[in-house]
């Protein structure tokens, strides 16, 4: 097999520059840009590493070892930086930036050695980079973006193909003579390299669009301040547990939770501490429940509650700790003040007939609404705060009834 390998530097040194036009284009628009950043920096220095490299067809050899083998080795260094900070945002381990400054370092003195000997030392290098990088996909990345796999395995490979060639370097001498010597170890070298490109650099632009469309479908359904669930995703998991419910037969209870007096916090301490306040109660609520439990952030101060299989006696147990909970720990403001914050709760059941005593109380009709359960609890936080505010009530049949024969008088 011949391969020839100017022809195939320069395919892989335009392969580089389209990459970095690319990726400068696309980085606006993405998250995790600096990362981004980092590998079209890397694309630009492997694009000039391999015009240095291949300018000894009219140059010196000396220049071109000089200034492209360092410039390619800068290129992989980059690789690594963006991929450490992409992966567990880590800062890249000492040892890579080391073996690339010793490396550089070590430039002058290698170009003494014959070519074969310099491939050897290079391409163990340029093995160890790109493991660097493989190793690190594989450690910490493969449960995450999966795409970032395309970028473990491609990287092993060149890693792999460096490996052999160094090898192949040290072994067989004579096939190394000259840098542009066609032998199969520095075709396949190349070859692969340009695979790792494509592979590598597709697979990290995918991982990056991946965790862009994450953040975004986090922020679409998450609240940004408290970082629970937001009214629009709240609904919706609602109307699936009424119809769980419904089916199942287990009891489902709905809690409503608004602050006491707490546009107060913002008038006496300014919106900073209403705002930490507000992250203080939703982490408060949030160690209290069960993964299975949803908890959304309504709209202001009020947030909601839903309990999936939980009678009423489990429903007022978690509401009147939440309760008590909150009065009982004053909280420290912006303005190092301190305040005593209550909140009033409403509790609503779907209780299928055979789950507790007061189910055939609650759940008088089996085909009960989201939107009924809501207004019942939304009944029961409005009789909290007009019995006085800094307690739990249950909604219950006989008092709504007397609601409206109040409201009709
Ligand atoms: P009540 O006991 O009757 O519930 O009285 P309240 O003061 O808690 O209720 P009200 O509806 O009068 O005021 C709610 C306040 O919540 C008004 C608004 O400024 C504040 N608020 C709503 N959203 C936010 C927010 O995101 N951050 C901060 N800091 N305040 C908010
Ligand atoms: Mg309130
Ligand atoms: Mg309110």
């Amino acid at each position: 097999m011949q391969l020839d390998v100017p022809t195939l530097m320069l395919t892989l040194g335009l392969g580089y520059l389209l990459f970095a036009w690319q990726l400068v284009l696309v980085r606006r628009r993405l998250k995790s840009d600096r990362a981004l950043a980092l590998w079209a920096k890397g694309c630009v220095f492997l694009l000039a590493g391999m015009v240095a490299l291949l300018s000894r067809l009219v140059l010196p050899e000396w220049v071109a070892a000089l200034v492209g083998n360092p410039l390619v080795l800068c290129g992989m260094l980059y690789f690594n930086q963006a991929i450490y900070l992409f992966v567990g945002k880590q800062a890249t381990p000492k040892w890579v930036t080391g073996l690339v400054v010793a490396a550089i370092v070590a430039a002058p003195v290698l170009l003494a050695w014959p070519v074969s000997t310099r491939s050897m030392v290079y391409s163990g290098v340029m093995m160890l980079l790109s493991g660097a990088i493989a190793l690190h996909v594989f450690r910490h990345a493969w449960h995450a973006e999966s795409t970032m796999r395309a970028v473990g395995w491609t990287m092993l490979l060149l890693s792999v193909a460096h490996a052999g060639r160094s090898v192949q370097a040290g072994l067989m001498p004579d096939q190394y003579q000259s840098f542009f010597q066609s032998s199969v170890g520095q075709g396949i070298v190349v070859l692969l390299a340009f695979l790792a490109l494509l592979g590598s650099g597709m697979g990290f632009v995918l991982a990056c669009l991946e965790r862009t469309a994450k953040s975004m479908e986090f922020l679409a359904s998450h609240d940004a301040l408290t970082g629970c669930l937001n009214r629009r995703s709240f609904d919706p998991l609602c109307t699936h547990e009424v119809a769980r419910s419904h089916r199942s037969g287990e009891p489902l209870a709905l809690l409503l939770l608004d602050l006491d007096h707490f546009k107060r916090v913002n008038d006496l301490h300014g919106h900073r501490s209403g705002d930490l306040v507000l992250q203080g109660f939703a982490r408060r609520v949030q160690a209290r429940l069960r993964s299975a439990d949803v908890f959304a952030r309504l709209g202001g101060e009020e947030f909601a509650v839903l309990l999936p299989d939980t009678d009423l006696a489990g429903a007022l147990s978690v509401a009147d700790y939440l309760c008590r909970s909150v009065a009982g720990t004053p909280v420290r403001l912006a303005d190092d003040e301190v305040f005593e914050l209550t909140v009033s709760l409403g509790v609503a059941m779907l209780a299928p007939e055979r789950h507790g005593r007061k189910a055939a109380k609650t759940a008088t009709a089996a085909s009960l609404s989201p939107e009924l359960l809501y207004m019942r609890a939304d009944q029961a936080l409005y009789q909290a705060k007009r019995q006085g505010r800094n307690r739990v009530v249950v909604w219950e049949e006989d008092a709504a009834a007397e609601r409206d024969v109040r409201a009709a008088a």
